[in-house]
Order: C-alpha cells, then structure tokens, then sequence
C-alpha cells in the first residue's frame, strides 16, 4: 500500500502528464523559445526550493541518488566517515558506501530520530558529515545537531525521504543543513513511483551536485553545455513525465498534510482519552511532523509483543528492513567487502555493523509500534491503523480496537 500522496492522484496529474505527452518533449532539457518544452521539471525545481525556502532544487531520479548527488556534492568519498543512524532506510547506509566513505551508526532515541548526544561519542578525525534522518515524518533535534555540526566542523545532511513537507520551528525541513534530499517513492509523502530531489543553499554545492547529476554539466535550464566540466559525473536526471506528476503532487502538499494531521489527532485523541499511561514517540516539532504515522512505545518489550500479536502487526523491531538488525547487506561488514568497489584493505576494521551493537535502540523499538495514518506499510511495521480516506467511522472503530487490546495488554 502506498503513502498519502497516491491517495490524491487524479485529473491533476492527468492535466500535467498529458501537456507533456502532448508536447512530445520528454527530457528535461528545452529551449525557452521552444513553445513545446513545457519546462516540469524545472519548475518542480523552482516551486519546491521557493516554497521550502532553499536557494536551488535539483531534481534527480530517485531519494537513494538524491543521497549519492548530495555525498559527492559536498566531496565525501575514500577516507570519510559518515554518522548516520541505526534506525532508517538502507539508502542512507548504502549510499555511504557507493561514494566510498565510511558509514559510522549512532543510536537513536525516543523520537526515533538520531541521538544528538551519541553522535558526538562517535565523531573522530576521519567524520566529515552527519546524515541526520526525519525518520517516520518526524523533524530531528535540528537545534542540537546543527550545534554539533557546527562545533565539530561537520557537514549535515538531511535525508528528508520521510518528511517531505515537514517543518521544525517553522522552518521546512531539508533547509536547515548543507543539503537536504527527499524521495518520491511509492510509500513517500508525495510520488510519482519514484523520484527525487535535493535542496541547498550554497551555489558551489548546488553546482557540483548538477554536475554530479548530469555527466558533469552546468546547471541551465537549457541544459546546453558551457564548457569546463571538471566533474565526472551519473545520469540521474528526472524526466518531464514525472516532473509533470510531482507538479501536481506538490501543489496538493499543505492539503494533504492537513489532512494527515486531523487523522492523526482523531485517532490520538481517541488513545489519550482511553489509555492516559499511554507513552507516544518524543515528537521534535508537534505542529511540523507530517503526521504520516503515530508511533506508540509501550512499557515493555513484552507487552508490546502482545499488543501487536492481537492486533495483527509487529513492533518496529520485526518490521523489517529499516533496522540495522535486519539489514544482512552490511552485517559482519559482508558487503561492504564483497568486491570492487569496496575493497575489504581500504576499509577500516575499527568500524563494525554487527547486531545488538545499538542497544539503546534495540530497547526502544522493541516496545515501538507503529500505526499507519497515511503510510500503510508492513515494512515499517503500520500494517495495523487507518488511511487518508478513512471515513471518521473508521477512524474510531481502529482506534478502539487499539484500545481495547491495549487494555488487555495492561491491565
Ligand atoms: C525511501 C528512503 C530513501 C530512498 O529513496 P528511494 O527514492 O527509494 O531511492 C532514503 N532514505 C530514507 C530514510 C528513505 O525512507
């Protein structure tokens, strides 16, 4: 099942998608003068970095390039380590490894975000960056970790894929760092099957990392090559077909956001009211989180096994891929040596990924359940919970469902 932007596709799309169709232009590249360029991708670009408040967008092919563009971008490779955290999608990881740097996993904590206090255990002469994720919609400590950044001399990524739309104290997240990127996959908060995109305020960053998306190119609208391409770059371009839908997606974003939230508050309001002991995820930023999902933690591993068995789900330690436990690719470092490019000499052995080695983040999803609200994903473990189209009949009979099974569980 898919996040809350599909729910809202429709003739909006079906407008955009058809000029483009229509056009008969389908790269993102096109003369101003040509009236058939219908320019979606860099007006996605402009509308997404003015609305956010960024200096420049680049659009790319997917959130797991938008991390690799963003890493080279700032000329992280052989040598660096990243600190990134323990819980969250593998993409984080693996991009750190596809740019040759080295991924160094810090706890989280009761937001489920990142560990501002176990980062700094973690730096060392090698750190160049701290991957910071919104994990589940959730803003980050953003005020602690662009201290730290900031002490300690760090870039700070925002693998924004979870929260597009998000704020934290009034400001959209993926702004706030060095460059924040977003993901337009199925599950994410607006998509178009796949896509992605980058934010950033600094010129030179925003240059490097066009070039680095395109073959070591100039950013232009026109895409025309200026000369002195001193990048060796991908092809991760976006296309106008998808452009055109995240056009229309985007500009569903606050509406849509709204909605997420008055579910959310609905079907939290129904807990609090029935089980008052009830203990929530830590959200960073109440008004700024998406609301794509509420993230219950309850007081022990064993009663929030029992909970999820009655109710048909998993708690966030079982769900699956998101968690470091779970991810066989880089356990005992089998990956990461595995091969060209990542030659087992070059990689440092003082770096391990070795299961139970984060266990204040094994204890904190081990009593995490999560209820979808906009995201119904097995895979983050919300197989249990409501959608944005749920009627408010069906809000109440899930929650008290929730409710009465939670009662079960703790009485
Ligand atoms: C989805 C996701 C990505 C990668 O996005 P794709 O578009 O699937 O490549 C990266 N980081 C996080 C945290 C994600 O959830």
């Amino acid at each position: 099942m898919p996040g809350p932007g599909f729910y809202f596709t429709g003739a909006e799309e079906e407008k955009e998608v058809l000029e483009v169709i229509r056009s008969g232009h389908l790269n993102r590249y096109g003369s101003e003068d040509d009236p058939k360029f219908m320019k979606k991708v860099y007006t996605l670009e402009h509308e997404v970095a003015k609305k956010f408040g960024a200096k420049y967008g680049l659009a790319v092919t997917s959130g797991t390039s938008a991390l690799i563009v963003a890493l080279q971008a700032l000329k992280i490779g052989p040598g660096d380590e990243v600190i990134v955290p323990g819980y969250t999608f593998i993409a984080s990881i693996s991009s750190i490894i596809t740019v040759g740097a080295v991924p160094v996993l810090a706890e989280i904590d009761e937001s489920l975000d990142i560990d501002p206090l176990d980062i700094v255990n973690r730096i060392t002469p090698r750190t160049k960056a701290i991957m910071a994720v919104h994990m589940l919609g959730n803003p980050c400590a953003m005020d602690e970790l662009l201290a730290i950044a900031k002490k300690h001399n760090l870039y700070l990524i925002e693998d924004t894929a979870q929260a597009f739309g998000g704020k934290y104290k009034d400001r959209y997240l993926g702004v706030m760092g060095d460059i924040g990127t977003y993901s337009f996959n199925v599950y994410k908060t607006i998509n178009a099957g796949d896509g992605g995109l980058l934010l950033t305020n600094k010129e030179e960053t925003f240059k490097t990392a066009f070039a680095v998306h395109d073959q070591g190119h100039m950013p232009l609208r026109t895409g025309l090559e200026v000369g002195n391409r001193s990048v060796v770059g991908q092809n991760f371009r976006m296309n106008e077909l998808t452009g055109a839908v995240l056009l229309a997606q985007f500009r569903k974003i606050d509406l849509l956001i709204a909605r997420l939230h008055e579910i959310k508050k609905q079907f939290k309001d129904i807990l609090k009211k029935e089980l008052p002991q009830l203990e929530f995820r830590k959200l960073n930023d109440e008004r700024g989180e998406i609301g794509t999902l509420l993230t219950v933690l309850m007081p022990t591993k064993e009663t929030a096994d029992k909970l999820v068995e009655k109710l048909g789900t998993k708690t966030i330690s079982h769900s699956g891929w998101h968690v470091y436990n779970n991810m066989e690719q880089i356990l005992g470092k089998k990956q990461l040596t595995a091969g060209p490019p990542f030659r087992s000499k070059e990689f440092p052995t003082d770096v391990v990924y070795e299961k139970g080695m984060l266990p204040r983040t094994d204890a904190i999803l081990n009593r995490a359940i999560n209820i979808s609200i906009g995201v119904v994903d097995a895979g983050l473990g919300s197989g249990f919970g409501v959608c944005p189209l749920s009627s408010d009949e069906e809000i109440r009979t899930k929650a008290m469902e929730f409710v009465k099974a939670a009662k079960e569980v703790l009485k």
